[in-house]
């Protein structure tokens, strides 16, 4: 049973911004550009994609894309999700401006990366497609496809970076909850995976060996699909549901926000927040300014470069043109899990090389200890990656103008996250500052 009284809140339509910006996107898209230092290790299988979505990441025509009626109704049981003023947050930190918040984490797999699963799931079945299997790294990602497979009828494999898969065991949990079949990374089931644990004594993981292990799995038969959480561009289409809701929530009370934050992994709910408000502010000749915050741990915006790399340290995924820290860059071992990739999406990347947004990075007990303050006063937990924004969001109310406002995309719950909390009250953790040798290592690749 969906909401009936705010159906008509709920998106008809997804953003399309690349059809308005695509001309900033770097014109020699190819490959030969990237320095052969780059390639660590070959391997021979690509990562594919369904023609309607490989349509969806491509298209430059149609500035918006209807959401088919079916896939809409499915997200009619956890839309709209709520747009509320944080008064006593607010009052809290002494803010001079009035700060609002889009909760995403009020859907089973706690997060905004259902806006995408769903969507995923939905184009997959329609091709035919009978198994789904991703690689994930803190879990939300594989919480999101694997409730979503379920949804559709659809099999489903994820491949959880092995350190997560240990830490967080609610995880793993709630993905067989849904029929998958989770498998700690590295495992023994892939090549990939076979290599590395023989390498590598301690079988922390990564996400870039998951989704290597993911890949792998999934080019074994043409009934199996990859996908992928974040970062393509029908990924950042799909989150744009939220940035369209929030419009339709804003028009009700009058009000275009004058700051608009969100923190940054690859970009998706940055990305799904700010486009249509990034376009309506054009169209309505609004101020606006877009804030992605990241972490002092994985700077890829702050600190990084603005060149070709590899996606994953494998060297399987597609070549982009992105800010980045290198792909042998490793960010510290950080609570917000999903800030930890060392890149951002082409897109994206595209519109902070020509200054379309601002970005800052924050420490970890910062954004920690204002998630707290949030959770306190708001009554809601943050994850520790929505708490990077809100973070931020505290040192931009001090300097706003009286009467402006924040508008903050809260991406989702921690409340599997609650030992990060503990050790941040405790005092047992630190800032997260990155290994700075591996940074200069990684970054000299491009030099
Ligand atoms: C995955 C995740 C992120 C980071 O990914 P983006 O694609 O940059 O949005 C942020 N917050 C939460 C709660 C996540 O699960």
């Amino acid at each position: 049973m969906s909401n009936l009284m705010s159906d008509n809140i709920v998106p008809f339509n997804w953003c399309n911004y690349l059809a308005d910006e695509h001309r900033l996107l770097p014109e020699n898209r190819c490959a030969e550009k990237i320095s052969r230092k780059l390639i660590t290790e070959k391997v021979s299988i690509a990562p594919k994609q369904i023609l309607t979505l490989l349509r969806q990441s491509a298209d430059i025509s149609n500035t918006s894309i209807p959401i088919p009626t079916d896939l809409r109704s499915f997200y009619l049981r956890y839309r709209p999700t709520p747009l509320q003023r944080a008064s006593a947050f607010e009052e809290e930190i002494g803010a001079k401006a009035q700060i609002f918040y889009k909760y995403e984490g009020a859907n089973i797999s706690g997060s905004h990366k259902l806006n995408t699963a769903i969507a995923q799931a939905y184009y997959y079945k329609k091709a035919g497609v009978k198994h789904i299997v991703t690689g994930t790294g803190a879990g939300q990602w594989g919480s999101a496809i694997a409730y979503a497979c379920n949804l559709f009828g659809l099999q489903c494999t994820v491949f959880m970076v092995g350190v997560s898969f240990r830490q967080k065991p609610e995880r793993p949990a709630m993905m067989r909850l849904f029929d998958a079949q989770v498998y700690e990374s590295p495992s023994m089931i892939t090549k990939v995976g076979r290599v590395k644990r023989s390498e590598n004594k301690e079988l922390f993981g990564s996400l870039a060996v998951a989704t290597a292990e993911a890949i792998e799995h999934a080019n074994q038969s043409k009934y199996t699909q990859f996908a992928i959480g974040s970062g393509e561009n029908c990924v950042l289409l799909h989150q744009t549901i939220i940035g369209n809701e929030v419009i339709n929530q804003l028009d009700q009370i009058n009000l275009f926000p004058d700051y608009v934050i969100a923190c940054m992994g690859a970009g998706s709910n940055f990305a799904g927040i700010s486009f249509p408000l990034m376009r309506a502010a054009k169209q309505r000749s609004r101020q606006c300014k877009f804030v992605a915050v990241e972490p002092v741990g994985c700077p890829k915006l702050t600190r990084g470069v603005y060149a070709y790399d590899i996606n994953d340290f494998s060297g399987i995924t597609p070549v982009s043109k992105m800010y980045t820290l290198g792909n042998r860059f490793i960010a510290p071992g950080i609570h917000a899990g999903g800030l930890r990739y060392h890149g951002t999406s082409e897109l994206l990347s595209a519109l902070y090389a020509n200054k379309r947004f601002a970005a800052c990075a924050i420490k970890q007990k910062d954004s920690l200890k204002a998630g707290l303050l949030f959770a306190k006063s708001e009554g809601i937990l943050p994850a520790p990656e929505s708490a990077y924004a809100i973070s931020a969001a505290i040192d931009i109310a001090q300097y706003a103008k009286k009467g402006s406002s924040i508008l903050i995309n809260v991406s989702g719950h921690g409340l599997f996250d609650l030992t990060a909390y503990e050790e941040f009250k405790k005092g047992v953790i630190d800032d997260g500052f990155p290994n700075e040798e591996l940074l200069r290592e990684s970054l000299a690749d491009f030099m």
